[in-house]
């Protein structure tokens, strides 16, 4: 058939045109959509050889077997950490990677539109067959590839590959492709590895079509050192040591690990060359000719079920492993821990693993779905956990805890294995389908974990623990400009890791809470069960679920979802007294017809009552002046009984506090006399939360004393005179005695976890040189300090916040904590690591304690520097954390910022603000999902002064967009509340500068961090 000229130039264009709007940088939705629509039956086999020395390259190759509903061109996503050029890598910074000896620059952000290779990867190339590398990329800069068994050579374009169609066909196709892997997402550190791909990673390290509604098998195999370990999402099937290798030279060698470079002896690249058209069984063989030195092993892991790529990991190192098998089921817990004090909390932590799997499979009546579950706990893991099934990651921080550690602590680790393992069912098993839903499988993981954990600590009042874990820290970023609809706008995936915040994690359960109380838990469960069975191993929205609901309970749930999941804010409820009744109106506080109907419970009809007595509304109840006053009135007589309307109010009375409606020093006065007589440790919590909190910078004074007081509350109190009781107030110099009568409960356990929360109160506020000074005899000698179990973590933390009392003494701090270290690491480490060393057979590389080893040293060695008086050597630290590459342990780097930022230091810090506010978009890019929040909450915490606020305002001011502009903007200076508007000393409709603009999701994160600097001391009128 002669197609005309004309006709031939059109169809060509509309392709080109397609592929030049589907393959934008990031995944776009409608890349998504699109190739969710053609593409099925996705099958990864990855392999990837790991080098021992950290700054090796990694070589890796993958063939991705999959079905096309239509012959079409195919866009796959990779955004390595280097760029493929004419000749060779070369990492983003433009440097050469020669050969695989450089390590490849991580972190480094894509800035430009420079250093591509040029072509458009969407019109084939074949002719660059002959150009082939020795790297698997030829000397055009191009990866090669096999596609259904021709070899071409391909390009990334905007962070995409472009097959083209007519190398395509309908139905079953196979595409192999040798690369080496991008490191961005590797976390890779001397001696380990690990993968951390949510939300849209999977893309930097591998060729993939990265989506979460393209599940995907994944078969995969690693070389990896013979003495490390690895797990990964399915079962470790084979393990080959390989021993003599006729066509590889003996490269890879522990002793010598600077012969690990000449990895180009394993080239697969040759082979591929020599074979024109190859089948993808024989491709695969050929690419793992890759494997196989000496000195090293190949693990090949069994195909997993069909997963999310951002689910998809694997984990490397020299861990421990400590195996349990219980009712036929085998757990094993990989870490690096040394103290074995820490170590043997596994059994702790494996009977939660055991208990939340039961109970799950229990609820859900689906058994465990996958082929097996280990997890790995690792030192300076970024979040709490990460649920990679087979290979689930929590951070050593929050398995391990402290002597000292309180029983909140304990629930926390609890809720948060319970949390990660109810992933496996609502997340893992059925996915959200685009990240704009991922609140799904976070608001269910949170709801089960919190019903799990329960019974298991029945010494807990788990209503009161629910309100005090999720309403504070919801509130507060619903009650800033910053606040955000539970589900959000999602146009690209790289803006994934924006929608992650306290929004989706603590008001989302609350929502849900109100659902399952809206339908009754029968119902509830029964519409979960449908819903798991239905979406099995594929997708499903929440509004999927709601339909489920909708069907079964008979209600138009529709509607109430719309207003509490797809609305922001949180509605004002402003309750007054009119005769003997009250009168209730709920407001919008930012103007935008939300009308959420909530109710709010009295305990009494009468004007006597609490108001939100059952803790289930989710609002800022606005008393009138008479109700307040009573309100204040009751719970300084101690006439408020009932602990749940207790709580509720305390955290109705801050916000009231935070929104202007009540004084700051009427507050602390009430919490103050609230903590005198308070025996729930709950509430004492969150009262003493608050008295910490940036709100009250301004009153540090006050936070101090009454923290101070609180200590003189004991049962010898009523025996001493009143004027001694002043006499004590005053003379701070008997800090350390006070302490010990904290309270004058009888019971021990509960005295012990006060003494231990105020006592960590006190760091966050303490000011005066009185307190500092029997603060620093406490760190000199922890041992006599009975009346506080300090953990080498609380160790820690008093000598950063020392160094800043007595800059003179910063030295000796250092020295001697850093003694205290090494000598508790010693000794409890010297029979672990006689056992590594003769594992790995090698003496060499583990003995030096100069700071490597030990990773607490190592953390305690980085933060220091920020502690130091010489503003120089302060800066300096600062410049340094703007360079990606010293913010690779992010936890680190945050804690070195908000140090740098200390709240006694903010006139010499007050100049980090801006540098640290420009690079935010930086920071999104090469950070992990949580980190911009981190970063901004580290450097904007510590300051309360209205040069702060200007600073923050002037950058909002400067980078606000006109799209914002129309949203947040004009109508809101019409429609905002007036507790906003009063209150906020911040003009919106300032004159666009609009020098450059910032994606409004991160501006959002910015209001919400900054929160506190517009309305300190701001009281309503
Ligand atoms: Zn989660």
């Amino acid at each position: 058939m002669v197609v005309p000229m004309l006709l031939m130039l059109f169809l060509f264009s509309c392709q080109g045109g397609r592929v030049q709007r589907l393959a934008v940088d990031g995944v776009s939705k409608e890349l998504a959509v699109n190739r969710k629509e053609n593409i099925k039956d996705v099958v990864y086999s990855l392999k990837f050889a790991i080098p021992l020395k950290r700054d090796s390259a990694i070589e890796a190759s993958v063939v991705i077997d999959f079905s096309l509903s239509e012959r079409d061109f195919v866009v796959l996503d990779f955004k390595p950490s280097y760029k493929l050029l004419g000749n060779g890598l070369r990492a983003q910074d433009g440097k050469k990677i020669e050969n695989r000896n450089n390590r490849l620059k991580e972190h480094d952000r894509e800035d430009s539109s420079d250093g591509h290779d040029g072509h458009d990867g969407h019109d084939g190339h074949d002719e660059h067959d002959e150009h082939d590398g020795h790297d698997g990329h030829d000397v055009d800069g191009r990866l090669t590839a096999i596609i259904n068994g021709a070899k071409i050579s391909l390009g990334i374009e905007n962070e995409h590959i472009i097959i083209p169609k007519k190398y395509l066909k309908k139905g079953a196709n196979s595409v192999a492709i040798n690369f080496v892997a991008g490191e961005l997402s590797l976390n890779r550190r001397q001696d380990l590895l690990y993968t951390l791909l949510v939300p849209d990673r999977a893309r930097t390290l591998f060729p993939c079509f990265d989506q979460p509604n393209l599940k995907a098998k994944f078969n995969l195999s690693l070389d990896i050192p013979a003495g490390w370990v690895a797990l990964a999402n399915g079962k470790m099937i084979e393990e080959i040591f390989t021993a003599e290798n006729k066509n590889v030279k003996d490269t890879h060698n522990l002793e010598n690990d600077e012969s690990v470079e000449s990895i180009e002896n394993i080239k697969s690249a040759e082979v591929i060359s020599s074979a024109e058209v190859i089948s993808s069984a024989e491709s695969t063989e050929i690419i793992s000719s890759v494997h196989g030195a000496k000195g090293f092993k190949s693990l090949i892991f069994s195909q997993t079920e069909p997963i999310s790529t951002y689910l998809f990991s694997f984990v490397v190192g020299d861990f421990e492993i400590i195996t349990e098998n219980r009712v036929g089921r085998e757990i094993s817990i990989y870490h690096k821990e040394s103290d074995p004090l820490k170590v043997a909390q596994s059994k702790e932590i494996f009977d939660l693993i055991y208990s939340s799997l039961e109970w799950l499979e229990d609820f859900t009546a689906i058994d465990y779905p996958f082929a097996k579950y280990d997890i790995a706990i690792v030192p300076g893991f970024q979040y709490g956990g990460m649920e990679h099934m087979g290979a689930t990651l929590y951070s050593d921080r929050t398995m391990f805890l402290e002597e000292s550690a309180i029983i909140t602590e304990q629930l926390g680790r609890a809720k948060l294995i319970a949390h990660e393992t109810s992933h496996m069912w609502f997340g893992d098993y059925v996915t959200m389908p685009w990240f704009n839903d991922v609140w799904i499988k976070e608001v269910f993981a949170n709801w089960f974990a919190s019903a799990i954990v329960s019974p298991l600590f029945p010494e807990i009042d788990h209503k009161l623990n629910f309100i005090n874990t999720y309403f504070p820290i919801s509130y507060a970023q619903d009650r800033t400009l910053g606040a955000t609809a539970i589900q959000q706008e999602l146009d690209n995936l790289q803006n994934a890791g924006l929608v992650y915040n306290y929004i989706i994690y603590n008001k989302a359960p609350i929502v849900m809470e109100k659902l399952v109380s809206k339908i009754g838990e029968p119902l509830f469960r029964e519409g979960i069960r449908l819903y798991l069975k239905r979406y099995a191993y594929s997708n499903a929205s929440w509004d999927n679920l709601i339909e489920i609901l909708d069907s079964l309970s008979g209600q138009n749930l529709t509607e109430w979802s719309n207003v509490w999941v797809k609305k922001r804010g949180r509605p004002i409820i402003d309750v007054r007294l009119k005769g003997d009744s009250l009168l209730l109106n709920e407001r919008d506080p930012f103007g935008e017809g939300a009308e959420w109907a909530e109710d709010v419970a009295f305990n009494s009809t009468t004007f006597n009552g609490v108001p939100n007595f059952d803790g289930t509304s989710y609002a800022l109840i606005v008393p009138d002046s008479v109700l307040l006053d009573q309100i204040v009135f009751k719970f300084k007589h101690g006439q408020v009984t009932n602990d749940v309307a207790r709580l509720s109010s305390i955290i109705n009375l801050y916000e009231l506090c935070d929104a202007g409606y009540l004084e700051a020093e009427v507050f602390l006065s009430f919490i103050e006399s609230l903590l005198e007589k308070e025996s729930n440790i709950i509430i004492y919590s969150r009262a003493l939360s608050y008295l910490s909190s940036s709100l009250f910078r301004p009153y540090y004074e006050q936070t101090e004393r009454v923290l101070q007081n609180i200590f003189l509350f004991s049962a010898n109190r009523s025996k001493r005179s009143k004027e001694d009781q002043k006499g004590a107030v005053d003379k701070s110099e008997n800090f350390e005695g006070k302490l010990v009568c904290v309270s004058d409960n009888s019971n021990e356990i509960l005295d012990k976890s006060k003494r231990a929360m105020a006592f960590k109160a006190f760091l966050n506020v303490v000011t005066s040189s009185g307190a500092a000074d029997e603060l620093y005899k406490i760190w000199e000698n922890p041992q006599e300090f009975k009346e506080v179990s300090l953990g080498e973590r609380d160790l820690m933390r008093l000598s950063y916040e020392l160094a800043i009392f007595f800059p003179q003494r910063a030295d000796y701090i250092k020295e001697k904590q850093l003694q205290r270290m090494i000598s508790n690491d010693l000794a409890s480490r010297s029979v672990t690591l006689k056992k590594i060393n003769s594992k790995i057979g090698v003496t060499n590389n583990l003995v030096s304690y100069s700071g490597v080893s030990n990773v607490r040293v190592e953390e305690f060695l980085f933060i220091f520097p920020s502690v130091y008086s010489q503003i120089e050597v302060r800066d300096s630290v600062f410049n340094s954390l703007l360079l990606s590459s010293n913010r690779g342990v992010e936890p680190w780097a945050a804690s070195a910022l908000s140090y740098l930022n200390h709240r006694t230091r903010q006139n010499e810090s007050r100049h980090y603000i801006a540098p640290a506010l420009e690079i935010i978009e930086e920071i999104q890019v090469t950070g992990d999902i949580f980190f911009p929040a981190n970063w901004l909450a580290a450097l904007l915490d510590g300051h309360s002064s209205a040069q702060a606020r200007k600073i923050v305002e002037e950058f909002l001011d400067s980078s606000l967009n006109s799209s914002l502009n129309s949203s947040l903007g004009s109508n809101l200076d019409n429609s905002l509340d007036n507790s906003f508007k009063n209150s906020l000393n911040y003009s919106l409709d300032k004159s666009l500068k609009s020098s450059k603009s910032i994606n409004p999701m991160l501006r959002s994160k910015i209001l919400q961090a900054s929160h506190h600097l517009f309305r300190n001391g701001q009281v309503r009128n």
